[in-house]
């Protein structure tokens, strides 16, 4: 049995659904803080807080847990600037309670959702895993923390852990089951998805004068199937190799804020009316990811390749909401 910490929200959903389909056995724990039960439509379900010693305990001592993955946290970037304790508390030390228990119940398995939030601004574009760990914003703080406890529980040879470093997650299930929605919304291609719906009347740019090309912020979209793929393939080389191990996980190509605007404008067929704002605070200005390692040391391999093709399946699931 797998459990997955967060496992009702965007990602964990996704990779509940696979695991499920590709026939391992889960358990979601949630406190449902940014989600609903709506999309924990396969598995086990316990809700409960990762603070809670006593709902974590319980849920080790009833079932053989085999590994855990954990992606409950808070994941706004923005937010994080506001709120940095709240960060710090929720993802860092609610971390260290799961590793705590999972210790006292022997389980050793920690597959951990990490970011390209904590490389910051580095200097060197694609960012290979070697790159300085730098962030810039309380969210990628909270991440590089949890790593640096990870990497020390793995030396004391108290468990072993995958940290996928994900770049920007994005799109949705093909069958349009589940798909991305945050409350509030903050991330990108939702909140144009919803323009195009007419939830909202425009989308706004945080700043136009970075150094790039168009003068907007660039990032690399994945596909949240491919993340959640990532994590089959990093569940299979713990049990077989129990090595720990860090991985950028993203497609290798940028793509500017201006440029996913107009890819969800051609997707959705209709004009997204924009307006420039200031940049916002503690948004890096380029993050693009070399996933050569892992696509060498895991087999891994991206179905969803373009912007086109993952805006499409974001867009099919927008328009059933
Ligand atoms: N962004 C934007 N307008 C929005 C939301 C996001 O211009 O309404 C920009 C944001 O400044 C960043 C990029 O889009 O440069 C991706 O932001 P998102 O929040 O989706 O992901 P992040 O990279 O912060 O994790």
């Amino acid at each position: 049995m797998i459990l997955i910490t967060g496992g009702a929200g965007y990602i964990g959903s996704h990779i509940n659904k696979l695991l499920n389909k590709d026939g391992y056995d889960t358990i979601v724990l949630d406190n449902f803080s940014s989600s609903n039960k709506n999309t924990v439509k396969w598995g086990k379900l316990v809700e409960a807080e990762l603070k809670d010693t006593q709902a974590l305990n319980k849920i080790f001592n009833k079932y053989q847990i085999d590994g855990v993955i954990h992606c409950a946290a808070f994941t706004s970037v923005p937010e994080s600037v506001e709120y940095p304790a709240m960060y710090l508390k929720n993802n860092y030390q609610n971390t260290l309670n799961l590793i705590k228990v999972m210790k006292q119940n022997n389980v050793k398995d920690f597959i951990f959702s990490s970011t390209a939030s904590l490389y910051g601004n580095p200097l060197e574009m694609p960012i290979t895993e070697n790159a300085p760990t730098k962030p810039i914003n309380p969210y990628g703080q909270s991440k590089l923390l949890v790593e640096k406890t990870l990497e020390n529980e793995s030396k004391n040879g108290n468990l072993n852990y995958i940290a996928l470093r994900y770049f920007n997650a994005s799109g949705a299930d093909p069958e349009s089951e589940i798909g991305e929605m945050h409350n509030p919304e903050t991330h990108l291609i939702p909140l144009i998805l919803n323009t195009a719906m007419g939830k909202q009347s425009y989308i706004s740019i945080y700043g136009e004068n970075y150094n790039t090309p168009d003068g907007t912020c660039i990032r690399d979209y994945v596909h949240v199937n491919d993340i959640a793929k990532a994590h089959i393939l990093a569940l299979n080389y713990l049990k077989d190799k129990q090595k720990s191990k860090i991985f950028n996980l993203g497609n290798g190509e940028g793509f500017s804020v201006k440029e996913v605007i107009n890819t969800c404008q051609e997707v959705t067929g209709t004009t997204i009316p924009t307006i420039i704002k200031s940049p916002r605070k503690g948004d890096p200005e380029k993050l693009v990811a070399d996933s050569t390692k892992i696509r060498k040391e895991l087999n891994w391999k991206p179905k969803y390749d373009t912007l086109n093709k993952i805006v499409e399946t974001a867009w099919n699931w927008h328009k059933k909401q």
